[in-house]
């Protein structure tokens, strides 16, 4: 997520470093453990970072399946007591998307989760990403994190947010890390914000539980597990930086093979038809060069699709429309969505899934009647209870076919009555950005952007949008008083929380 270190480091330590005297910092250390509220503070602080990273990624496609995994670990972990009313109410429970090809998931302080799609496209099943997933929401509700951070109790928050910045670039980066911090700091630092093996050893303990009392299959801890293994016996550390945060110690190996063996009889979990769509899609958005792009439309073309099962070709199938689509070779991507629209109908959520690429295609090729069409037929098969509701994906697609197709109207009701509820969606609030500018309503459109901004944490750039809608009103011959009043209520409550953020440093 973060390949370009020396640059990100800096830039994250100016942009955290107080602005004014450190006499005001906020007593994080004196051995008291950091509060939760200062720990979604610096969570927050952290993540208003990786939202501005480029490698950053908001696709509501792949959101959706991490974050109904996450749902179900977490409806899991508070079954099970592990997860405190407090912490559930007060964290982020949010998951961030790194463009990042390299394996790699992080539990960050506040409840933010992040997870590189190189992770979504080498794990076999839902159950193995959520294995994973279930071992790093344990280091969040053990309070390992926290624990962690109190060692460095005579830190300013700041410094510690810049440090564990820092710790995630060089993880993505660790030829660039050597170069970037001088005196060879870098592994110290890193070292610092490491869990104990113990604390490795409870969240494999208390992630395993949750993971199956989420209903997942056991197997995909294994399998996992596996990977892992292999990856550490050829010290795979480059593409596999997980191990390098999660080291796979002897105790820990012993401790995952005793719970293995209860496996042993078990056959290898099967790969899904809704997986293997799903992670050829990571595989593309991570790599979407123009090489890769072609590799995968000749994948497709190749003699080899015949020896390879359904599920197998659905994946190279759903990387091919991707390919061509990448391509602008719009028709070719258009027959292999309907080749794979064809090869999945039987399985409700893979149909799904493949009328969901069939709409984002259509948009992509400026074609809105196709994404109107494959719409209803989800909209139907969702109503027919024979497919699984994929609702912020198909909200967001309709929002874009409707815009583009003179309902703009329609899309904007949809998202905001989406929005009353979900004001942190940045993404929402683009599209109602757009939809509003569709419809001529400029004020609205630049109020929406302004609320993109300040749901990613960026007050400044909020306030900055603000500031222009409030020109706008002032110039505009008919202003809307109604919006004109909400953007001057928008502009004090952001002011005020650039000042609170001020000062928390
Ligand atoms: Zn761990």
């Amino acid at each position: 997520m973060l390949p370009k270190p020396l640059a990100w480091v800096l830039l994250v330590a100016q942009a955290l470093a107080p602005a004014w005297s450190q006499s005001s910092l906020p007593s994080l250390g004196d051995g008291v453990e950091m509060s939760i509220s200062a720990e979604r503070q610096l969570g927050d602080r952290i993540a208003r970072e990786l939202y501005r990273d480029p490698d950053y990624l908001d696709d509501a496609i792949l959101g959706e399946y991490v974050q109904d995994i996450w749902q179900r670990l977490m409806a899991a972990a508070r079954q099970r007591g592990e997860l405190p009313p407090e912490l559930e109410e007060r964290f982020a429970w949010s998951v961030v998307l790194g463009r990042d090809r390299s394996v790699n998931a992080f539990a960050l302080p506040g409840g933010y989760m992040g997870v590189h799609l190189g992770l979504i496209a080498v794990v076999s099943s839902e159950d193995e990403l959520a294995s994973v997933l279930a071992h790093e929401l344990s280091h969040v509700t053990q309070r390992h994190i926290v624990r962690i951070i109190s060692r460095q109790s005579d830190q300013a928050p700041w410094l510690i947010g810049a440090m564990i910045l820092g710790a995630l670039a060089a993880a993505s980066n660790p030829g660039a890390a050597g170069a970037m911090i001088v005196g060879g700091q870098a592994a110290a630092v890193q070292g610092q914000l490491n869990f104990s093996r113990d604390m490795e050893r409870e969240a494999d303990r208390v992630g395993y539980g949750v993971l199956t009392q989420a209903g997942f299959d056991a197997r995909g801890f294994v399998g996992m597990f596996e990977k892992l293994q292999q990856a550490n016996r050829f010290n795979d550390t480059g593409a596999f930086p997980y191990l390098r945060s999660h080291p796979l110690t002897t105790e820990r190996i012993a401790d995952l093979q005793s719970r293995q063996q209860l496996q042993a009889h078990a056959a290898a979990l099967p790969l899904t038809m809704v997986h293997a769509m799903l992670a050829a899609r990571a595989r593309m958005l991570a790599n979407p060069e123009v090489d890769s792009l072609r590799a995968a439309l000749q994948q497709a073309q190749g003699e080899t699709i015949v020896t390879m099962s359904p599920v197998q070709q659905a994946g190279v199938f759903y990387a091919a429309v991707l390919g061509a689509q990448g391509l602008r070779e719009f028709e070719q991507a258009q027959r292999w969505q309907e080749r794979l629209e064809a090869l999945v109908r039987s399985d409700a959520r893979a149909a799904s899934q493949a009328r969901l690429l069939g709409v984002e295609l259509a948009l992509a090729a400026a074609n809105p009647r196709r994404a109107s069409t494959l719409l209803e037929a989800t909209a139907t098969a969702t109503a027919a209870g024979s497919g699984k509701t994929a609702t912020r994906s198909l909200l967001f697609l309709r929002a874009r076919a409707w815009t583009q197709n003179g309902q703009a109207r329609d899309a904007a009701e949809q998202l905001q009555i989406w929005l009353a509820s979900r004001s942190r969606d940045a993404q929402a609030w683009q599209l109602l950005s757009a939809a509003y500018a569709a419809q001529g309503q400029t004020l609205r459109a630049v109020r929406a952007e302004a609320e993109m901004h300040a749901a990613h944490l960026d007050y400044a750039a909020a306030r900055d949008r603000l500031r222009a809608a409030q020109e706008l009103a002032r110039q505009g011959a008919n202003v809307d008083h109604i919006e004109a009043s909400i953007i001057d209520t928008r502009s004090r409550q952001i002011e005020l929380l650039l000042r609170e953020q001020a000062l928390e440093r």
